[in-house]
């Protein structure tokens, strides 16, 4: 299947941040390994154009990242340290997001291997995120006419703020975040649908939950394009996150999402957000797991054809 990364586009970090810039060469190399993609199938995104950028956030918060003039409190709410590579990977992430929206319309599902900043909001940048991926790809879409009532279903372990606070005010987009109740951020903005879980939550009752929110947010959404933010964070070994779910479970949860988002028609886009495993080779595979779930849904790949069938 076709998916879009920027894995390339590497910054500068500090020895030992938390941030895991390895995943993504990692994860690329890796669906083209299991032969989820072809290495041919796997494009390079192009960065937004900071004029999609501004339709969703503030012109001064973005003249502030576009030339490094973050105030130091706003420098440690991203939690990464600002240069002109930063700025190039979040707008190619967001471009990969956008590709994959469109892709998603035009074939019923789309995934971005990377993306899924929801911590952005309209006019804060915050918790590694520095653009809102979904939020843009969900008004390119609008402005191309490809789509117009959108859910954004957000299963990172941490709360979707950002998303929150740009689509909240908006009623043809309906937001859901799952995420832990004790967890960052701690002031919160709130989702159409939040669920707050209690720490070490795991498996069984999770997907109870994700299940019930669906059935609450399904039908008030009547999205036309959905997005799901597959965080890997809500693992049981995340650095950050205080769930306990295991890998089996987290296949469970990116089956059960894709297959009910797709039974009401949506095209799904498929986003990674978080994932803070002690070996990032953990991440990945949870990562890997959510595309290969992906390309089993996609025609040209049949049962059993992928690892995890
Ligand atoms: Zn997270």
């Amino acid at each position: 299947m076709d998916v879009w990364t920027h894995d390339r586009w590497r910054f500068p970090l500090p020895q030992r941040h938390r941030f895991p810039i390895d995943k993504y060469a990692l994860l690329r190399e890796r669906v083209v390994a299991d032969g989820i993609a072809r290495p041919e199938e796997v494009h390079e995104a192009e960065p937004a154009p900071w004029e999609w950028l501004a339709a969703v956030q503030d012109a001064g918060l973005l003249e502030r990242i576009r030339t490094g003039a973050l105030s130091d409190r706003e420098r440690r709410g991203l939690g990464l340290p600002w240069s002109p590579a930063l700025v190039e990977r979040g707008r190619r992430a967001v471009g990969g997001s956008v590709a994959a929206a469109r892709h998603a319309v035009r074939h019923g599902l789309g995934m971005n291997l990377g993306g899924g900043t929801h911590h952005a909001g309209r006019d804060f940048a915050r918790g590694y995120c520095l653009f809102n991926d979904v939020a843009v790809a969900l008004r390119r879409l609008r402005d191309e006419a490809l789509a117009e009532r959108a859910i954004v279903l957000d299963c990172d372990v941490h709360q979707g703020d950002g998303t929150a606070h740009v689509l909240g005010p908006d009623p043809r987009a309906f937001t859901v975040s799952l995420h832990g109740a004790r967890n960052y951020p701690f002031q919160r903005i709130p989702s159409d649908l939040d669920v707050d879980l209690a720490s070490c939550t795991g498996d069984e009752r999770y997907l109870q939950a994700l299940d019930e929110a669906l059935d609450f947010a399904l039908p008030r959404a009547e999205a036309d394009v959905a997005f799901y933010l597959a965080g890997a964070d809500p693992w049981e070994g995340d650095r950050l996150g205080r769930l306990a779910l295991t890998k089996a479970g987290l296949r469970a949860r990116d089956e059960l999402a894709l297959d009910r988002l797709r039974s009401t028609g949506a095209a799904v886009c498929v986003v990674l957000a978080g994932g803070y495993a002690d070996d990032v080779r953990d991440t990945v595979d949870i990562n890997a797991a959510t595309a290969a779930a992906v390309a089993r849904r996609l025609c040209s790949y049949p049962e059993g054809a992928l690892p995890g069938a």
